[in-house]
C-alpha cells in the first residue's frame, strides 16, 4: 500500500477558536477574515509571485482537530436533519479517509511583515491553527460550473433565524475598535443556525457559547430568534 507524508506549507490564523459555529462551507460569512501564515520552508515571496492576479484561491487543508478520530463509510449530512445517511464521498464531511478538506476563499491581499509572509483571506470556514497542505488559484473558466446540480446540497443553506443584541453586547461592540465588522460577523454566524440538527426540533430556550477572536459570546435561541446575551474578553 502506498502511503505519503505531507508537510504543511502554512497554518491558518482564524477568528474561529472552536469547531462549533464555524459555517459549514466557505463564503457563507464574508466577514470571517483570516491569515495564512507560511511555514519556514515556504516563507519566501517567490512561492506566491503572481498570486495577486487571482481573486479567489482553493485551500487544501487537514481537518487537524478530527483527523485522528477515524471515519465511517456512511455519514449523516446536517442538511438532511441528521436522519439520513450518505456515503462519505458523497458529502463534505470532516470525518473522512485522509482528513483532507478544500475551501474556495477570497484573496484580500498579501502581507510581508517582520519576516513573515501571509495571505489575507476572507469567507473562510477554517478553525484556528488549521494546517494548509496546498494552495491553488481558483479558475472560473474551469472550476465554475453553472449547469452543475448538487442533489441534497443543491442550494445555499438559508435559515429564517433572526438576531438581536442585548444592551451589554451592543455596548461591548461599540467600545472595541479592533474589529469594525464584529456585529455583522456575529450576526451572520448566528444566522447560519449552528445548533446541531437534533436541537433544532426542541421548543425550549437554549443557551450556547462560542469564542470568536478572543471574545466569549453567549446567546440564547428561542424558536427562530437568537439573542446575543453577553460578550466578554477572555
Ligand atoms: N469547505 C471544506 C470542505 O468542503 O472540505 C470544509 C467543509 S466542513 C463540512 C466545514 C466544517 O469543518 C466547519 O463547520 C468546522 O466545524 C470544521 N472544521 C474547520 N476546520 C477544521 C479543522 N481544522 N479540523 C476539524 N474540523 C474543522
Amino acid at each position: 500500500m502506498d502511503s505519503y507524508q505531507i508537510e504543511p506549507i502554512g497554518h491558518i490564523s482564524s477568528p474561529y477558536k472552536q469547531k462549533f459555529a464555524i459555517p459549514r462551507q466557505p463564503r457563507l460569512v464574508p466577514q470571517a477574515k483570516a491569515k495564512l501564515l507560511f511555514c519556514q520552508n515556504f516563507n519566501r515571496e517567490e512561492f506566491v509571485r503572481g498570486i495577486d492576479e487571482f481573486t479567489h484561491l482553493w485551500l487544501l487543508f487537514r481537518f487537524h482537530e478530527t483527523a485522528d478520530k477515524g471515519y465511517s463509510a456512511l455519514v449523516r449530512p446536517p442538511r438532511l436533519g441528521g436522519n439520513e445517511k450518505k456515503g462519505v464521498f458523497a458529502t463534505r464531511a470532516t470525518f473522512r479517509p485522509n482528513g483532507i478538506g478544500m475551501s474556495a476563499v477570497k484573496l484580500e491581499g498579501i502581507e510581508y511583515k517582520n519576516g513573515q509572509l501571509a495571505l489575507l483571506l476572507s469567507g473562510i470556514d477554517l478553525l484556528d491553527g488549521t494546517p494548509i497542505v496546498d494552495i491553488k488559484p481558483y479558475l472560473p473558466y474551469s472550476d465554475a460550473m453553472p449547469d452543475a446540480s448538487a442533489g441534497f446540497a443543491d442550494t445555499r443553506p438559508e435559515t429564517h433565524m433572526t438576531v438581536s443584541f442585548s444592551e451589554q453586547a451592543d455596548e461591548f461592540i461599540a467600545a472595541q475598535t479592533t474589529y469594525p465588522e464584529l456585529r455583522d460577523f456575529i450576526a451572520n454566524v448566528l444566522k447560519q443556525d449552528p445548533r446541531p440538527a437534533y436541537k433544532k426540533q426542541k421548543q425550549e430556550t437554549q443557551f450556547y457559547g462560542m469564542t470568536l477572536f478572543d471574545f466569549n459570546i453567549r446567546w440564547q435561541v428561542d424558536e427562530s430568534h437568537n439573542q446575543v446575551i453577553e460578550i466578554t474578553k477572555q
